[in-house]
């Protein structure tokens, strides 16, 4: 099914962004379970780079989270990190390693009030178009 909007709830955002501010300076990341872009799980994966300017998710982390969305019978619906000093729109790396073109990439970067705002894009073999993402 094509998927129109990445919907998330409120809560579900809150726990995305309080993630992001843990772990600044440094990028964060996880992965989004769901199904049709309306997601139902939230899981935090360990940034192995530790970088505030790039992501590697620990390969034995992102396997235990692929596998919990699996086993709820949901899809990955999303991947979101954050780019500490922005924009939020994926950099020539995040197109270069989008390996998943079934997915979302969401992308967060604070606002000038500090205050974190995603935008979430497809990629398909370095081709990127947004979709609107929806906090109800
Ligand atoms: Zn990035």
């Amino acid at each position: 099914m094509r998927v129109v909007s990445l919907r998330l709830t409120a809560s579900q955002w809150r726990l995305i962004t309080e993630h992001l501010t843990r772990e600044l300076p440094n990028e964060a990341c996880g992965l989004l379970g769901g199904c049709a872009g309306v997601v139902e799980q939230v899981i935090a994966v360990e940034n192995a780079a530790r970088s505030p300017v790039r992501y590697r998710m620990d390969p034995a982390r992102q396997l235990e989270a692929m596998l919990a969305i699996e086993a709820a019978g949901l899809e990955l619906t999303a991947i979101y990190h954050s780019h500490p000093h922005g924009p939020a729109t994926p950099s020539l790396t995040d197109i270069a390693e989008a390996y998943y073109p079934d997915s979302l990439y969401l992308i967060c970067s604070p606002d000038a009030h500090g205050q974190w705002r995603g935008r979430a894009f497809r990629i398909v073999n370095g081709q990127v178009s947004e979709t609107p993402v929806v906090v109800e």
